[in-house]
């Protein structure tokens, strides 16, 4: 049996009729740039996410570098994140002339280590960038507590978990501004790039919208320095399409989630993840850890089962973060990480039989193990 990390053609196929006219629709009007359906996807993702605002941007990497920009973030000052995480939040830190400054991970979340944040924070330090990593919420009680006590930005980097929540609020929310990513792969995911900032900042918002043309305002002058972050009214057709079946989706994930933790659960070679009970997660994936991790990719290759590693190489060791000055073993947690995690296939429409297939391939492998 094959059973790819991910399939997106059996999304597709039950949404090609409609997804087919609502692109037919744009590009009958040809309104090619912004339009009725960036601005409908932006007021339905602002509510979903309960916050009053929302820009649509070219990709989640271009809502974190918007955020950075709009927040005047820039030489001189620091941000604090995650190591273990995907290269976007950390490049765009770096590109607006910032320091990126590491805190290590939760073990067990994967997520910053909420404890150790507070001995990064210098006189330079200007925001806190989270990262809701797999679909789980970080630890955000902790994380606004110092924000308020040194007065720090938070950006959420909630690429991975629109609608998940802490302690019942929903991802975005609770910073000063949250990132979501409809990269294809994202639990709502475009039909190419595309990304969205919400806030419940009222001049943040203004100066998101004008940072994305350009920094222009009015049209053709420019007090600011900008960029073409829009998002693309085609992908904000596709995705309108898509949205009302978001909680479905994210739901079956939840089921093929407590499906593993259960065939799982008997077993001490395979840890399954932990959610908080602070957190509801959206499983953007299903990420075990085991040890003799890469001889098990191999193992499923061989037997047709996709999977993948999130994330290979901590940001610290990364060859263009050489600069800061850090070596292996300053952050141990994210480097246990990298060598011991592994996604497996967790798409809404994965059959019965293929889950059994994912389980037993797993379990066959570990029996040799023990
Ligand atoms: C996907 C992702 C991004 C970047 O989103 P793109 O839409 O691919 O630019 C940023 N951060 C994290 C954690 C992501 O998973």
């Amino acid at each position: 049996m094959q059973v790819p990390l991910l399939d997106l053609k059996a999304q597709y196929a039950a949404i090609k009729n409609e997804v087919l006219a609502a692109v037919s629709e744009v590009l009958e009007s040809q309104q090619c740039i912004g339009g009725p359906k960036v601005a409908e996807l932006e007021e339905k993702i602002a509510a979903i996410s309960d916050c009053k605002y929302a820009v649509g941007t070219s990709s989640g990497t271009d809502a974190i570098l918007n955020s950075l920009m709009s927040l005047d973030i820039a030489a001189g000052d620091e941000v604090i994140t995650t190591p273990f995480t995907f290269f976007a939040t950390v490049g765009c830190i770096a590109r607006v002339g910032a320091k990126p400054v590491f805190v290590d991970i939760d073990p067990k979340t994967y997520n910053i280590d909420s404890g150790l944040i507070e001995r990064a924070i210098t006189k330079k330090t200007r925001a806190i960038m989270p990262v809701h990593l797999f679909g789980q919420m970080a630890d955000m009680g902790p994380i606004m507590q110092l924000a308020n006590r040194y007065n720090l930005a938070v950006i959420e980097d909630a690429a991975q978990s629109i609608t998940s929540t802490y302690k019942g609020r929903k991802a975005g929310s609770i910073g000063r501004a949250g990132c979501f990513s409809f990269f294809p792969s994202k639990n709502l995911g475009a039909a190419g790039d595309g990304g969205m900032v919400v806030t419940n900042d009222k001049d943040l918002y203004n100066r998101l919208k004008i940072m994305r043309n350009h920094g222009a305002n009015p049209k053709y002058y420019h007090k600011i320095i900008g960029g073409n972050f829009r998002l693309d009214p085609v992908q904000a057709a596709v995705l309108l399409v898509k949205l009302p079946h978001l909680d479905r989706w994210s739901e079956a994930r939840r089921r093929n989630a407590a499906f593993y933790d259960e065939v799982f659960r008997q077993n001490e070679v395979v840890q399954t993840p932990y959610i908080s009970p602070d957190c509801a997660s959206i499983f953007n994936q299903y990420v075990i850890r085991v040890p003799k991790r890469d001889e098990l990719i191999a193992c499923l290759k061989q037997k047709g089962v996709g999977c993948e590693v999130y994330y290979p190489h901590p940001m610290h060791l990364q060859e263009c973060f050489s600069y800061l000055g850090h070596r292996q073993g300053d952050f141990p947690e994210s480097e246990r990480a990298a060598k011991e995690v592994l996604a497996l296939p967790i798409y809404p429409e994965l059959t019965d039989d293929m889950k059994n297939y994912v389980a037993e391939s797993v379990l066959s492998f570990v029996s040799t193990v023990e």
